[in-house]
This record gives structure tokens, sequence and C-alpha cells, in this order.
């Protein structure tokens, strides 16, 4: 029987990433990724099923359709009995502006809207409507079976009291500032897997989802729905993240503008991409090299306690909108998954909340849903992240 596969493709300004995948089976068949950030072009796809890696370079592209059409004819050329059984692609887009809420099947008057919302998203969206359009092209016969999945989407449930901004309303009336949120694929993701793992229903399920990567967020979820997220009208407010500043006193921004004279494109870098862990180690945004020099760097050894304070003070925040029961604190991403160290810093602070870590688990990191807490603790779960999954079936049930 023909398989029915789905290709997600995840294009960003650095990177893009793709994935053939069976979302019935879970079955992941091909990975790749192309960077876009060296001077060379790297092209990296693993077969999954045959435990093979094809490796290419290229010299830099005029124009980032190429970069696409040079993923699609790699697959088709390649990879063609996969594609073959390909019978929708799946789009990841970072934001979905005031008017795109949900998944859905791609046509020009969608296409349109997601343009429009890249004043929200000018990092992402244009690459997404790039990408869009080249696979339209590449693969017609698929034309009616391209799915936009979107990272704002699951933070539609968040209520006006946490999504507004104390700002004259008009703002949000005629501009639609508020609060989007981000990541939401992936918190959903987590939440669907915690409600397996802890068996108990979507719908009935409060969890707090820590999604700690390059960027970081982290989102309260009650009865299984978004109720508040640190992310704000970009991915620039909440945590403190790799180079990104997070929470700040907007008058900061006045400070350094009209006292310190640095133009306003000048400071959206500083806060964007100087500031986070970087701007306080003023030594990497690498967490992996942070840790390293916990002890002997001193400016290293704040950025991580700065960045874990924050997050323990969301937690903090965010458990108290539980309605009486906090089922788990899920831990994610790059970060959130892998380094037990900052885990247990976060929680550490945490023990008036019932929430306990248990040192030994904690320091097993292996690839696979685990608790970590002790006996005595609400659980606290690390479970891997995986967009790619959720965008996957979004796209099957609207395709198949
Ligand atoms: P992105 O937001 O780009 O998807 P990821 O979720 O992949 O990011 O997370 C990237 C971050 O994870 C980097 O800051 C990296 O330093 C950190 N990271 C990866 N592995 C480890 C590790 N073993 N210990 C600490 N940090 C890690």
């Amino acid at each position: 029987m023909k398989k029915k596969l789905i290709l997600v493709l995840n294009c960003g300004s650095s990177s893009v990433k793709f994935s053939v995948i069976d979302p019935i089976l879970e079955i992941n068949y091909l990975d790749g990724m192309v960077d876009i950030l060296n001077s060379k072009i790297s092209l990296i796809i693993k077969n999954l099923i045959k435990n093979t890696t094809l490796f290419k370079e290229f010299e830099k592209m005029d124009s980032y359709e190429k970069l696409i059409k040079l993923i699609f004819t790699t697959l088709l050329c390649k990879y063609k009995n996969y594609l073959d059984d390909v019978v929708g692609i799946g789009h990841r887009v970072v934001h979905g502006g005031p008017f795109l809420k949900k998944s859905m099947i791609i046509n020009s008057d969608i296409l349109l809207k997601i343009k429009q919302s890249s004043i929200f998203a000018p990092l992402h969206n244009p690459f997404h409507v790039a990408a869009i359009k080249i696979a339209l092209k590449i693969m017609p016969i698929l034309q009616y079976n391209n799915v936009v999945v979107f990272d704002t989407a699951f933070h539609q449930t968040i209520p006006k009291k946490a999504f507004l901004y104390a700002i004259p309303y008009k703002f949000y009336k005629n501009y639609s500032i508020r609060r989007y949120g981000a990541h939401g694929i992936n918190h959903f993701y987590v939440l669907k897997k915690s409600s397996l793992i802890l068996k108990k229903p979507i719908n009935c399920l409060n969890i707090i989802s820590c999604h700690l990567g390059s960027g970081s967020s982290i989102t309260a979820i009650v009865n299984g729905q978004s109720v508040d997220t640190s992310m704000g009208l970009t991915p620039l407010e909440g945590l403190v993240m790799g180079t990104r500043c997070g929470d700040i006193d907007p008058y900061v921004i006045f400070y350094m503008v009209n006292e310190l004279n640095i133009p306003v494109k000048e400071v959206q870098q500083i806060l964007t991409k100087e500031s986070g862990v970087l701007g306080i180690s003023s030594m990497t945004s690498d967490f992996r090299k942070l840790e390293e020099k916990y002890y002997t760097h001193k400016q290293a050894k704040l950025s991580i306690n700065i960045f874990c304070y924050r997050i323990s003070k969301y937690i903090s925040g965010y458990s108290s909108l539980m309605q009486g029961r906090l089922d788990a604190i899920v831990f994610t991403g790059g970060i959130g998954e892998n380094s037990s160290f900052i885990r247990q810093k976060i929680i550490h602070k945490l023990s008036l909340l019932n929430l306990f870590i248990d040192v030994k688990k904690n320091k097993k990191n292996y690839k696979k849903n685990i608790f970590i807490n002790s006996m005595n603790s609400i659980p606290i779960l690390v479970i891997p992240a995986n967009e790619n999954q959720i965008i996957a079936q979004e796209t099957y049930d609207l395709v198949v």
C-alpha cells in the first residue's frame, strides 16, 4: 500500500530544516538541514531508515528562492521514492498575526496575510512566504495540499487580561498590538506528550511548559489551553535568551536613544542580537560554554544565574494560575532537554511549590521522555522538542 507521507519545511533566516514523516505511525524517514550562515552552504540529509547521510557543500547563493529550489531538486533526485509518497507539505510559520489563528490549507489570501504579518516577525515570515511560493511552483501536483501551521496559534486561547498591554486601547484595536506568544507548536507537542505520559486527558491537564533553547519561552497551560505565555508581540519579550534581552523597562530604550544618542536601529540590534546571556557574559550565547566556565568566569556565572532566576520567577507566577493543581513542569528545547545543571538551578528555588529534583534522575541525559522529580515532588518532566510531528499531523488532518 502507498504510504501517506508529509514533507515538513521549517524555513528561517539562518537555516532551513526539513523532514519527511509518516505522522500516523510517527516514523521519521528523512531529516535534512541547510546551514546558510557560513561562507559555504552545507546541505545534510539523513536517511533515518537506512542510517545513511548525504552531505554536500555549495557556493553561497544570491537568492533564498534558489536555495529552496536546491532542496527540492536534491530531494526529487536522490529520494524520489519517498517524495512520490508525499501527500502534503506542512510549513512552519512563526507569526500568524491577528488574522491567522489555526492551521490551514494555503491560498493566495492566506499567503498575503502571512506576508503582512512580517511586521511582527521580520526575521521569519518573509522566508516562509518565499519557501511556500517555491513549493507551490515545484510540486504543482500538491498545490492544494500545502498547509501552514502557526507558532502563534496555540496561544489564541490566552484571555484578554493576559494578552493586552496596558497602553491606549486603540493600539490594540487599530494596530493589533498585543501578546501573541511563540513556540506554540512545541508547547502543544509537549502538552500532548504529557497527557500520554501522565495518563490524563489533555482537557484536564495543567502544566507549565518551559521551552529553553536559543530562543526561550514559558507557557502556562490550564485544562489543555494556553492561558499565558512569556513571549509577547514578538519573541523578544519574557525570559532572558541567548542574545535577546527578554523583559526590560521600555524606558531603557528611551534612555539609549535620547540620552546616549544610539540610533533606534542599533538599539534594536543590541536588544535582539547582543543582549541575553551573550550580553551579560560578554563571552558567548552557547550554554555549553557558559556552563563550562561557571566556576571560573564571573560573568558566565552571572549570566546563567540571571537566566535561571527569571525562569524560576515565571514558574512561580504561572503556578498560581493552575486552579490549585499543577500536574507537571516540563523542560524542552536544546537547553531544557540537555542541561541538568540549569534544570537543577531553576527547580532549586521552587521548594515552596512542592517541586524537588532527583539529582540522579536529572543527570541521566538520554533522549527520552523522563521524570526527574523526587518522590515527594510534583512531576517534573523532560520532553525532547518535536515541532515536526505536530506540523505533519496537522497537515495530514487537513489534506488526507
Ligand atoms: P533553537 O531555538 O535554535 O531551536 P535549540 O532548541 O536547538 O535552539 O537550543 C540551542 C541551545 O541549546 C544553545 O544555546 C545550546 O548552547 C544549548 N544546548 C545544546 N546542548 C546543550 C547541553 N548539552 N548543555 C547545555 N546547553 C545546551
